[in-house]
């Protein structure tokens, strides 16, 4: 089992395998890890102690970023990864990277990014699709069709509190609904990313 792994120059963690997603294009459908990680399917999730001390012992010097990403959503552990990313920034300086589902208000109930204010240097949201319908079909999230919205809203106030903000999707989508996904990214200042489900995988992985 991984908690942290490597991916190019960046270390990744890994906090849990849960998610409130459940996308057709997963890349938990088709293996067990990516980069240097055997498996990333846990067989218990870690503490925040633990977490902490395995990022701290892996020498985070010769990073260039940390990646909370998990093989599942991270910010299903929200406060663990607030009180992780506080501890390092005691100590580290490296620019942390969160990529995320974009939930964590539904998950948290309540306006999360205001917490991440100051100890993320920058958050990749899945957006997937560019409309409601076409996301819950796509994701299947447990908070029904109401999440897009909630997506869109969780990526809005994060242009207020962290530095870089991506929304992504995965090509699996066609051409004109990249396009309105782009449209809605450059419409809160967010850049955009289009990402290949063939060379990268989805979600949790890159
Ligand atoms: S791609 Fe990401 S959001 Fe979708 S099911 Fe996998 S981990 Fe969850």
């Amino acid at each position: 089992m991984s908690v942290t792994y490597k991916v190019g120059a960046g270390l990744y963690v890994n906090v849990t395998n849960r998610c409130t997603n459940c996308c057709e294009f997963c890349i938990r459908r088709y293996g067990e890890g990516v980069g240097s990680a055997d498996s990333l399917w846990l067989e218990r999730e870690p503490s925040k102690e633990e977490i902490l001390g395995e990022i701290e012992a892996s020498g985070l010097t010769q990073y260039s970023e940390l990646v909370f990403c998990g093989y599942g959503e991270p910010l299903e552990r929200f406060d663990d990864v607030v009180w992780v990313c506080h501890a390092l920034r005691q100590t580290h300086k490296i620019p942390i990277r969160i990529n995320t589902n974009g939930q964590s208000d539904l998950i948290c109930g309540r306006e999360t990014p205001p917490e991440l204010a100051g100890i993320v240097d920058v958050i990749s949201i899945s957006l997937n699709a560019p409309d409601a319908r076409t996301y819950a079909k796509l994701c299947s999230p447990v908070f029904g069709e109401r999440t897009f919205d909630a997506v869109m809203k969780f990526a809005a106030d994060c242009i207020r509190y962290i530095p870089k903000v991506i929304l992504s999707v995965v090509d699996v989508i066609d051409d004109e609904q990249i396009a309105r996904c782009r449209a809605l990214a450059e419409g809160i200042g967010a850049e955009f990313r289009v990402r290949s489900l063939l060379t990268s995988g989805s979600g949790p992985t890159e």
